[in-house]
């Protein structure tokens, strides 16, 4: 069993683009190869969408080096990238995007979700690539609410949406580079579950809303991340309120990380290389509209 090994909190929200509130939950800027493959989390909303006949979000932006992982828990995001691929990801969608050797995009809210306004919430994850994928060919996965199976805990006491990995039976739609589970849980109070993961393998859990309790230590409180020891195999939680989490685990990548803005590899040369190819064009322009 892998037991807590630290809580990290932010309390800090921010801007992204239009985008805000935003928690910065996790970042590999403060916590390192601690909690690779995963570099970085933000938690976007809740919030409140007012109408607006102005397109809002983040603009023409690049990344290179690692994947991005979007989950709409309400509202809707539109897509669009430099390799073609786009779409609309409502809420239960989630959007796999390999920005690899590079990619060119933008993360509007939907023009009809714009229009008529509402309640939003997503987080966003970044997950690292093997030095050998940073410089493959990008891609796009359209992950929708139905392609993503979710196993109903004994009794009825929760449901984990598979959307990377294994879980009891249920297989995640998303291709990945390394090994991992990525699964978007509901645990009902006084309930508690177990995730199974290899002994050595990060593992972390970032609760949304609800409280949580691991062994005997002091409750996670809502907005909190729970870094798991790398020691053990299984993750155990026990809500104490009911509890909306993510729980992260995966095969470390043990390779330098170097990374600066929106760009993940393994050395600083590397990295201005991306700013000169950005600068010279060599990433490509968003297609369509
Ligand atoms: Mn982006």
């Amino acid at each position: 069993m892998k037991s807590l090994a630290f809580v990290q909190r932010n309390d800090t929200h921010f801007a992204v683009g239009d985008f805000s509130p935003v928690l910065s939950v996790f970042s590999y800027h403060d916590l390192g190869s601690t909690i690779t493959p995963f570099l970085l989390l933000d938690h976007i909303g809740p919030g409140r969408l007012i109408p607006s006949t102005r397109s809002k979000g983040v603009n023409e932006h690049p990344h290179r080096g690692f994947e991005t992982v979007t989950i709409v828990y309400e509202g809707e995001i539109e897509h669009r990238d430099s390799t073609g691929g786009g779409g609309i990801i409502r809420a239960g969608d989630v959007q796999w995007m390999t920005a690899a050797a590079g990619i060119v995009h933008r993360e509007l809210f939907s023009d009809d979700f714009t229009q008529r306004g509402g309640r939003f919430e997503m987080v966003q994850l970044w997950i690292n690539l093997p030095a050998a994928d940073k410089m493959g060919p990008p891609g796009y996965q359209s992950l929708t609410r139905t392609q993503i199976p979710s196993v109903g805990l004994p009794d009825a006491t929760g449901t984990v949406r598979v959307i990377a990995g294994q879980f009891e039976g249920g297989s995640g739609p998303a291709r990945t580079h390394t090994r991992m589970n990525v699964l978007d849980v509901c645990l009902h109070a006084g309930h508690a579950a177990t995730f199974s993961t290899g002994d050595g393998d990060t593992a972390l859990v970032y609760l949304l809303s609800g409280r949580l309790q691991f062994d005997q230590d002091e409750p996670l409180e809502a907005q909190g991340l729970a870094v798991l020891s790398q020691q053990g195999a299984d993750v155990m939680v026990r809500a104490l309120d009911n509890s909306r989490l993510l729980v992260l685990t995966g095969e470390r990548i043990d390779e330098p990380i170097n990374g600066h803005g929106p760009f993940v590899m393994n050395s600083y040369d590397e990295i201005l290389q991306a700013y000169d190819d950005v600068k010279n064009g060599r990433l490509g322009p968003v297609a369509g509209r």
